[in-house]
């Protein structure tokens, strides 16, 4: 179940065909444990020619173009790679009480950001 979970969190929409497949293969009721057969996902990867390692097991490089780069969600690509580095250093960025590290998240509220004002 994680393995599909990790697959579709970063997915794109070649994984129509798999959703479709797995359906067809009798995937309904997915998040029962006793209706959840892996096997059946592997099946309907397999008929779609897709590994799910794609999405799951690889490295990505920062200049790849994700799926969800085309939505505007006010935080930068840029803020959210640097805070990736910083995770890779063991570090984090400050508390948005405590310092804004702009991440961009005000831009989709007029300048005004929620975090700033609850400080
Ligand atoms: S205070 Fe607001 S704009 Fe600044 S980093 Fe936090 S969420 Fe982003």
């Amino acid at each position: 179940m994680s393995l599909l979970e990790a697959v579709f969190a970063r997915g794109d929409r070649r994984l129509c065909a798999v959703l479709y497949s797995a359906w067809q293969k009798g995937c309904t009721f997915d998040a029962w444990d006793d209706s959840f057969d892996f096997s059946k996902w592997t099946a309907a990867f397999k008929d779609c020619g897709i590994d799910p390692d794609f999405y799951t097991a690889r490295k990505r490089a920062f200049d790849e173009v994700l799926p969800w780069d085309h939505l505007d969600y006010g935080i930068s690509k840029k803020f959210l790679i640097k805070e990736n580095e910083l995770a890779h250093k063991e570090s984090t960025s400050p508390h948005c009480r405590e310092k804004c590290s702009a991440c961009g998240a005000n831009a989709l509220n007029g300048g005004k950001c929620d975090a700033i004002n609850k400080a």
